[in-house]
């Protein structure tokens, strides 16, 4: 069961590990990244330059502790399902009497995502971590998880925030590292008190999206926004198009790819409801292997995803092909050419409901949420024409990037009022259940991947032969009316 079980796993055996991969393959906790289930100790290194703002050392400890609503730590409970619960730190100041970076940073200024920065920023970083040190820090406490889910040698997580103008790099510091290790020997990850940091990540101290989006980076996730500027890029997530105050969840794909969410894999045709991302975590997927399509619950009302004007389901074709890739340094390929650059072909798309594809418009396209999120009214299906989706064909379907009708189809939405949402959903009727994320532990398998003629009553999510069925829908028209009549007695 077990050998049948790995021979199941999603994606391909690859050998290698690379740093922001988008989980490619798992195994690679530590040495890549940081661990993202679990408890995780981590430390904010808050980096004071000369001649910038102060920090507001208040407002920057409150965004990282437990009980800020809208803080780091919640955002990644709730984003997790409780599934990874980071404890943060806050380490003395570090103060720099002028900019630790060379002189073509002017104003010691680096924008989101500068590579430059990578060569500069080894000396900045790897002294920022000795004064952290000096000042009374024990990084030994910062490794209590790992692969394994229990100490490696690794710590769980280092942020460095400054208060220069820094947009956010995550850095990949052992894959760099020539020089000094802080242990007494040279190249690779630094070793403070007896604990590897293999990967830091650097922001500014006035963006808390960056603070979250930086250290998605750590966790393992690439950047989901167009490198080239000519379209924003994913709009639904976090590691996608940016302009956004507020926080807003990880993406279907990200969610799931992470073991965060609660997946539903969907084989035949069903009618179900799908609760709020932001409460169920649900994430639906039709189709399986390398291409295929997530389905989420997003909207207003919860803490974050403030800035959605309405609640919809937001649809994506995922093509795990695009530029994904584990071998060692391949990171550099994505930050240069970014596996959503392609907005016609992107690793992940969002399928937008009135099929005008305005966000693929320029890097100004804004979502549009009433009409970009499928809502009452709204369906997806097959392309009969068999055309590939592109910019001359730019025709929402769930036909496969080929051309090929896929068998799925989204249809008879109805949005209640409470939040979640009623929809048929149709895959295929058979082969879709056996894929797997990893051979056992949390979010490896489906929640559900229920066979035809299967009824979900509530939320059992339990299967019953084409027997029970006609008995279960008997059940639950009388379960209908006495709804309704409890309504009307409620109303009356
Ligand atoms: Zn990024």
């Amino acid at each position: 069961m077990r050998a049948l079980a790995l021979v199941l796993l999603l994606g391909s055996v690859a050998s290698y590990a690379d740093y922001m991969d988008h989980f490619v393959i798992r195994d690679d906790v530590g040495v890549r990244k940081a661990p993202y289930l679990g408890p995780a100790e981590i430390l904010v290194i808050p980096v004071e330059v000369a001649g910038h703002p102060t920090f507001d050392l208040a407002e920057l400890t409150r965004f990282f502790t437990s009980n800020d609503p809208d803080g780091f730590v919640k955002f990644h409970e709730t984003a997790s399902l409780g599934r990874y619960k980071p404890h943060v730190t806050v380490a003395p100041v570090v103060a720099h009497l002028s900019c630790p970076l060379p002189p073509q940073f002017t104003n010691c200024s680096v924008a989101r995502g500068d590579v430059s920065v990578f060569a500069a920023g080894i000396d900045f970083l790897r002294e920022s971590v000795r004064l952290t040190d000096a000042n009374g820090v024990d990084f030994s406490k910062l490794d209590v998880n790992g692969r394994r889910g229990t100490a490696d040698g690794w710590v769980d997580g280092v942020m460095l925030i400054t208060n220069t103008p820094f947009g956010g790099i995550a850095f990949p510091f052992g894959y760099f590292n020539r020089g000094d290790n802080l242990a007494g020997g040279m190249g690779g990850p630094l070793v403070v008190d007896g604990v590897k940091i293999g990967h830091i990540a650097i922001t500014g101290s006035r963006d808390q999206f960056s603070q979250v989006h930086e250290f998605g980076h750590l966790q393992g996730l690439t950047d989901l926004y167009d490198q080239s500027f000519s379209y924003p890029g994913l709009h639904f997530s976090l590691m996608g198009g940016c302009c956004s105050a507020n926080l807003k969840l990880h993406d279907a794909e990200s969610r799931f790819r992470l073991r965060w969410a609660d997946w539903h894999q969907v084989q035949g045709r069903q009618r179900v409801r799908i609760g709020p991302a932001e409460t169920t975590g649900e994430v639906w997927r039709l189709g399986v292997g390398d291409e295929y399509f997530l389905i989420e619950n997003r909207g207003p009302g919860g803490v974050f995803d403030k800035q959605f004007t309405a609640r919809g389901l937001a649809v994506y074709h995922v093509d795990r092909r695009v530029k994904l890739k584990g071998d060692e340094g391949k990171f550099q390929d994505r930050i240069l050419d970014g596996v959503n650059d392609d907005k016609w072909h992107p690793y992940i798309l969002n399928l937008q409901a009135d099929g005008l594809f305005e966000l693929q418009a320029s890097d100004a396209a804004r979502p549009d949420y009433e009409n970009d999120l499928f809502r009452d009214g709204d369906a997806l299906g097959a392309d009969s024409s068999g055309t590939p989706f592109s910019a001359d064909h730019p025709v929402a379907s769930t036909n496969y990037y080929s051309g090929t009708p896929s068998g799925i189809f989204i249809s008879d939405i109805t949005v209640t009022p409470e939040g979640p949402i009623d929809v048929t959903l149709e895959a295929p009727g058979a082969d879709q259940c056996n894929d797997r994320l990893c051979d056992e532990g949390v979010g490896c398998a489906p929640v559900t991947c229920e066979s035809p003629g299967a009824w979900k009553v509530g939320g059992c999510g339990c299967n019953v032969g084409a027997e029970g069925a006609l008995g279960l829908g008997l059940l639950l028209l009388l379960e209908q009316r006495l709804r309704r009549r409890q309504q009307r007695v409620f109303r009356g």
